[in-house]
């Protein structure tokens, strides 16, 4: 502080207005504000200086030299502060990890998912979980260490009643059809049906531009075509899929196959027919699907088994056709209070975590040795998911992903 503007202070979280100067030179910078805030209650628990001044590209380069011409100063690494707050305690690993999500956030969806993230609605479910683990594992080893003693009545029952209580959460969790990942990465919808149904057509009149190249020459979509949309706050990426039939050509049986394998994994299928094809397009539907009559501008709409009736030329029908996507979208992601796992990392630790509890289920029949080590290695998994333990070597890969300054 005294080196950048003359003098030390300001006093702790008072903004204060200075002139900033070239350390070496004297040559003032630019006036601005000077805050400092010593810790513990702070963001990376060690002691922070942010300095305010007029944004323009000649102002922070002419700071951030005035900084790195100091003696012990350097620029921060991708996430470095985050990653020092977590060193320091300041926050878990699902924190930091909401803490990118939130600065990433593009929707009003994703923002909200990871600001409750932020506050710790992940963390509190995975302690509260873990603390269990650990009371269960206290119980257990009551009954190894003093065999002989009288250890209450039901100690080994109650050890199995709070595992099997455990177990099922986890897998009630682990079944939530990826929710929280769907928020943070996209809800995938695909459209599925014959060649020439106006597959093509639908997307662009939803993407609202030119997406996909419309034409009617049977199979001209080789590929899968991809646009981003937002509905109801929630990011959506929808897939155009070849038309499902039988190929001509190579190029275009390799589109076939990946269109198969998109309408596979989707998360929600809309299902495009016409007046001609709807008998054998029908066969493809599942349940769930959206079966859509496209080109009711030209044919009589027949009734059979049809959610909507659209002219993707036209326009007519697609306000409802919309605001039904918008239904199952809010239905499959907008549970606002629950804290889902948002991370494959998460699931990963959650389902070894419950694949632990179901052998220590097993092995209690044989006796509590072999019990306890499994709810141990339960308790570990749950203890990576929030970092406190055994997290040194995937720290750097987090971190890495947050922009420079976070
Ligand atoms: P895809 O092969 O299923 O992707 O179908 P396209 O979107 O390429 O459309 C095939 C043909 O149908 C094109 O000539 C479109 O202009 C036409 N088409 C698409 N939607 C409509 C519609 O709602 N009404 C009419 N009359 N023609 C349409």
């Amino acid at each position: 502080m005294a080196a950048l503007t003359g003098r030390e202070g300001p006093k702790p979280f008072t903004a204060e207005a200075r002139l900033f100067r070239r350390p070496a030179t004297g040559e003032p910078i630019d006036f601005g504000l000077a805050l400092f805030m010593p810790p513990p209650n702070n963001y990376t628990g060690e002691p922070i200086a942010e300095f305010m001044v007029h944004g323009g590209p000649a102002i922070v380069a002419s700071m951030l030299d005035a900084l790195t011409s100091l003696p012990d100063v350097r620029l921060a690494e991708p996430g470095e502060f985050t990653r020092r707050a977590f060193e320091n305690g300041k926050l878990d690993l699902t924190k930091a990890e909401a803490l990118a999500d939130l600065v990433d956030a593009e929707t009003e969806g994703q923002r909200r998912q990871a600001l409750r993230q932020y506050r710790g609605a992940l963390e509190k479910r995975i302690e509260g979980w873990r603390r269990t683990l650990i009371e269960i594992s206290a119980l257990m080893e009551a009954e190894i260490d003093f065999p002989d003693e009288e250890v209450p009545e039901g100690v080994a029952e109650g050890a199995r009643a709070k595992i099997a209580h455990l177990t099922g959460e986890f897998a009630a969790f682990l079944a939530d059809a990826h929710r929280g990942e769907r928020v943070r990465e996209g809800f995938r919808i695909a459209i599925i049906g014959a060649p020439n149904v106006g597959k093509s057509s639908l997307l662009n009149a939803l993407a609202q531009r030119e997406a996909a190249i419309v034409s009617d020459i049977p199979g001209t979509t080789r590929d899968v075509v991809e646009v981003r949309l937002v509905l109801a706050g929630f990011p959506v990426w929808i897939a155009d899929t070849a038309g499902l039939r039988e190929a001509s050509d190579q190029i275009e049986a390799e589109g076939v196959r990946r269109a198969l394998e998109r309408a596979r994994d989707a998360d929600l299928r809309i299902a495009v027919i016409d007046g001609g094809v709807s008998a054998k397009a029908l066969s493809e539907v599942r349940q769930g699907d959206l079966v859509v009559l496209n080109k009711i501008d030209l044919a009589p709409p027949e009734s059979h088994g049809i959610t909507h009736r659209i002219s993707a030329r036209t326009g007519e029908g697609m306000p409802a056709l919309i605001a039904t996507l918008e239904a199952r979208v809010v239905q499959a992601l907008g549970a606002e209070e629950a804290a889902p796992l948002t991370r494959a990392r998460h699931r990963a630790q959650l389902e070894e975590a419950h694949a632990a509890l179901l052998r220590a289920d097993q092995a209690l029949a044989l006796g509590p040795e072999l019990a306890a080590e499994d709810v141990r290695l339960a308790a570990r998994a749950l203890g990576r998911l929030t970092g406190r333990i055994d997290v040194e070597d995937i720290l750097g890969e987090i971190f890495a992903r947050f922009c420079i300054g976070k």
